[in-house]
């Protein structure tokens, strides 16, 4: 895995709270493994359901229902 040049930065905006995962500020990494996995990393959800570590696309579309 690279070393990000953002990674200072990313780690300051970065809300998620799933402990020691080896991506975390590296968003470009991030982003590939939810989308693998057909989820969407932590930043796309609100922090409550951010903590559940539901990631799902299906979480994502039932929170943003009108
Ligand atoms: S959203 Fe997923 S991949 Fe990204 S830092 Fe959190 S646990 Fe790691």
């Amino acid at each position: 895995m690279k070393k990000c040049v953002n990674l200072k930065e990313n780690l300051a905006d970065c809300p998620c709270t799933y402990p020691s995962c080896p991506r975390k500020g590296m968003c470009c990494e991030c982003l590939r493994h939810h989308l693998k996995a057909e989820e969407l990393p932590a930043c796309c959800f609100p922090l409550e359901i951010e903590k559940t570590f539901d990631r799902s696309i299906e979480k994502f579309i039932e929170i943003h229902k009108a």
